[in-house]
């Protein structure tokens, strides 16, 4: 297994945000992860990718520990994450935001410089390399996000949400870059909510409530579970009644 996280739970006082998840990930996998607003798929995230340490259980990345270890080894081992509230530098030119990731395995700006050309070639970006980050729309920003993470040369890519709020046009071409970066060798955790993208890309799916895992198996079955069809209505119903009193 590439990745594995044992009981991993996070807590912020006496509230778990995530409780006991388990998750295998082998090269060359995409698993998707689904579940309502709130059921701890970004804390998950940040405590596999080292920007949260787990309250308990433990996390191995090709046979090392990284329980504890900071982003930055995450980093260097191979594990990217995109942030669900992209995490660019927003005065900086897009080809500049992607020398920042590109600078964790090419130290001399040159070096850098040519591999952030290629990923921002790879990315669809080419267009925009000089414009600032600011500039650009969702989706832009969105490949942004996925560009300075592929940058790093990840083994593993975890994108939190990287293909929310894409028209459905914009969500095609995004589903077609994330194939690509499945393609070069990279192996996959998406956490997305639209279904259409977790069917078509994810070979296997955990869907989380309340921070536990509820469910978890090929896709077509875990959309038709009882218990993940209650998480995503209770919440559902709820906002309505809310909305309308
Ligand atoms: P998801 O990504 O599935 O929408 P999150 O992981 O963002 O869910 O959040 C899970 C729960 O943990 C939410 O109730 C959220 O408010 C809470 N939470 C997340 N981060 C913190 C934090 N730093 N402090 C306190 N509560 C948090
Ligand atoms: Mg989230």
């Amino acid at each position: 297994m590439l990745l594995e996280a044992h009981a991993v739970s996070k807590s912020f006082g006496d509230f778990f945000a995530v409780r006991d998840a388990n998750l295998s990930v082998g090269e060359g996998e995409i698993v998707g992860l689904i579940g309502p607003n709130g059921a701890g798929k970004s804390t998950f995230f940040n405590c596999l990718a080292g920007d949260a340490v787990p309250t308990s259980g433990k996390i191995i990345f090709d046979g090392q520990d990284m329980t504890k270890a900071p982003p930055e080894a995450h980093a260097r081992l191979g594990i990217g994450r995109t942030f669900q509230v992209p995490a660019t530098f927003e005065g900086m030119s897009v080809i500049d935001n992607v020398m920042v990731g590109a600078f964790l395995r090419h130290p001399h700006q040159g070096d850098a410089r040519d591999h952030a050309s290629r990923i921002i070639e790879l990315t669809g970006l080419k267009a925009q390399m000089d414009l600032a980050a600011h500039s650009l729309g969702t989706p832009g920003r969105k490949r942004l996000e996925i560009a300075r993470v592929l940058a790093t040369n990840p083994r593993l890519m975890l994108l939190d949400e990287s293909l929310a709020g894409l028209t459905p046009t914009e969500l095609q071409e995004a589903i077609r870059l994330v194939r690509k970066i499945h393609e070069m060798g990279i192996t996959i955790v998406i956490v997305e909510h639209i279904m259409e993208v977790i069917m078509t890309l994810a070979g296997r799916v955990l869907a989380f409530n309340q921070g536990h895992v509820i469910a978890s198996g090929r896709p077509e079955d875990v959309v038709k579970d009882e218990a993940v069809i209650e998480a995503y209505l209770g919440r559902g119903s709820h906002r309505v009644r809310r909305r309308s009193a």
